[in-house]
């Protein structure tokens, strides 16, 4: 996909893109459809799902069976070839006494490639969260804001689901949605039972396709419902920038991308009318381990939550110590990640079931949307901010929780009985930003690059703690209803929640605000400090939500895109 033999320091463009994923492949897709000459440097290599990924070969071809490996922790045919939350030569660090664990995709399209595609809106709550509990700050915008952003990213990239009709859950004007898939019969059975306790189970919002998208340029065909997703698709029916974004903005012919382009730094222009501007990047190619400067009228940060921060970190010059685009002190600050737990039981009704197919399109049909924010005003939980539930519970080999002590032709038999009757309930839940929770530059260790890397601190508050003790008894609730079997072991919630980075859903460290006095961006992502650099990422995030953030990340990448555009169309950067 990338062009062979080109020379990125004569390559001519009105803007650099850095990072290729959700947000870069967007701003790619919208800037070049506007006109503009960019030049998009990834550090990942190269990747072409069409052309790499297996769909079809079983587990049992790949070494260990696809089980899980530091180097490959989703299994052997996962999409994400060089990276994962360790990356060879790629090191950072940890506040002693705290753990965070850093997700790092390298490959053309990163963590699109590979993703839960679960797309939720955010509602009115969401971007004020200050205004309803005195926690964390408020959004300098409102869900007015970005809703018809949602409205036309949910087109662009193709989302099914339906409505969901509840608090803070706004629902997606028609024509914006495909139709959900329907749910399969573990879901049927949550939501009778979740419903009969008051608890709302509604269509799941997932960026795959369930209609055929037609293009001339990156046609995709709707889910065959059939082949393992975290792979990739080579049909494009799940989105991922590699089968979408990234090849419609080549077709403008106005995209350059160079791969295994590690940026280091940003560069300034440092005398004449640019003053104060930046000038371009500085990037190290992980091949030859060469430097390379490219210039170009504006830049765009895109590289994730916590790269994106700490190239700004690194691009301190003389007179800023504390790093570029730094006047507010806040880069690095702000941390968040979901929270997260997994609750399951083993279900009597669900077992020695006919065989069928039940595969549907990848991940949960349905889920269990937020639904107690009217307690959560009047004080009547212990907890601020809200948790949802994704559902699992397919056929497949059961846990051995869920198997009698048996052996042979018994233990056989079990598993055949036992598989699809284990059900499974994942929290998603919201982090409000602290002050304990943070990333800086490690001041003594570097990447095999030279370039310094990311330290990070990490706490959750009591307010997560209580919210997944409270999620843990809602599914524990739930499951007793189903007259399951639970197969949780009884610990205390700090021990049963994911560590701080686990899962990938980093927020914040270079927050969008009001000013430029508590903030390092505007609404658009715009620097308050240097007036053409832009970042584009979960980085500019005010504070996250229990909703993941995708969705948002592209509304917002596209937002900032059409405004960059405008300035460029209005002379601004000539
Ligand atoms: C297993 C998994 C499941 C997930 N499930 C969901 C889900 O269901 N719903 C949801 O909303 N989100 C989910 N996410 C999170 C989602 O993938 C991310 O929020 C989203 O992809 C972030 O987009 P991005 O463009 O900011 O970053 P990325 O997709 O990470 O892209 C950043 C790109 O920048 C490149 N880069 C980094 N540093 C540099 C540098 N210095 N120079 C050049 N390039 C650089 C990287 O290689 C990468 O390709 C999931 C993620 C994973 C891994
Ligand atoms: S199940 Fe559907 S979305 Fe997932 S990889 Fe297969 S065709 Fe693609």
């Amino acid at each position: 996909m990338t062009q062979a033999a080109i020379d990125p320091a004569q390559v001519t463009a009105d803007v650099i893109i850095v990072g290729s994923g959700a947000a870069g492949g967007m701003a790619a897709y919208s800037l070049t459809k506007a006109g503009l000459r960019c030049l998009m440097l990834e550090a990942g290599r190269d990747y072409d799902p069409q052309a790499e990924v297996n769909m079809y070969a079983p587990e049992s071809d790949a070494p260990l069976r696809g089980s899980g490996t530091p180097d490959k922790p989703f299994g052997y045919f996962d999409a994400t070839v060089d990276g994962g939350w360790e990356v060879e030569g790629e090191p950072y660090t940890m506040q002693e006494g705290t753990q965070f664990y850093w997700y790092r995709p390298r490959m053309l399209g990163g963590r699109t490639n590979h993703w839960g595609r679960h797309v939720p809106r955010w509602g009115a709550y969401d971007f004020k969260p200050f205004s309803r509990d005195g926690l964390g700050v408020d959004w300098p915008i409102g869900y007015d804001d970005v809703a018809p952003f949602y409205d036309r990213v949910e087109k662009m990239i193709g989302v099914n689901g339906g409505r969901i009709e509840l608090e803070n859950h706004p629902d997606s004007p028609p024509g914006c949605l495909m139709p959900p898939p329907k749910p399969r019969i573990t879901e049927m059975l949550i939501k009778a039972t979740a419903e009969s306790l008051g608890i709302p189970v509604r269509p799941a919002h997932t960026a795959v396709l369930t209609r055929d998208m037609p293009d001339d340029v990156a046609p995709r065909s709707a889910c065959f419902n059939a082949t393992p997703c975290t792979r990739g698709c080579t049909i494009g029916a799940m989105f991922q920038t590699t089968t979408s974004f990234l090849p419609m903005a080549k077709a403008t012919g106005k995209l350059t991308v160079v791969t295994d382009a590690m940026v280091a730094r940003v560069t300034m222009a440092g005398t004449g009318a640019g003053r104060g501007r930046a000038a371009g990047v500085e990037y190290v190619d992980r091949k030859t381990g060469r430097r390379h400067q490219v210039r170009a009228r504006a830049v765009m940060l895109a590289a994730g939550t916590g790269e994106t921060t700490r190239l700004l970190l690194n691009s301190g010059g003389e007179g800023q110590p504390r790093g570029l685009a730094n006047s507010s002190g806040q880069l690095g600050r702000n941390l968040t990640d979901s929270t997260g737990a997994s609750f399951s039981a083993y279900i009597p009704a669900l077992a020695d079931r006919p065989r069928y197919n039940e595969d549907g399109i990848g991940g949960q049909h349905i889920y269990i949307p937020f639904w107690l924010y009217e307690q959560q005003k009047r004080g009547e939980l212990d907890f601020a901010r809200g948790y949802h539930f994704e559902i699992g519970g397919r056929f497949g080999i059961p846990p051995a929780a869920a198997l009698p002590r048996t052996w042979g032709a018994g233990l056989k038999q079990a598993v055949r009985s036992a598989s699809g009757a284990t059900i499974g309930l994942t929290l998603r839940g919201e982090m409000i930003p602290n002050k304990d929770t943070y990333c800086e530059i490690d001041p003594s260790v570097k990447d095999r690059f030279g370039i310094p890397v990311l330290r990070f601190a990490f706490k959750f508050s009591q307010h997560e703690i209580n919210q997944v003790a409270h999620g843990r008894r809602t599914a524990h609730a739930v499951f007793k209803r189903m007259n399951g079997t639970i197969l949780d072991r009884d610990l205390p919630p700090e021990e049963i929640m994911t560590a701080g980075g686990e899962i990938i859903h980093e927020l914040g460290t270079a927050r969008m605000g009001a000013d430029a006095r508590s903030s390092v961006v505007d609404s658009y992502g715009q620097s308050w400090d240097v007036d053409n650099l832009m970042l584009i990422d979960g980085s500019i995030f005010a504070s996250g939500a229990h909703k993941n953030p995708t969705l948002t990340i592209l509304a917002l990448a596209l937002r900032a895109s059409e405004r960059l555009a405008a300035r460029f169309k209005s002379g601004a950067f000539a």
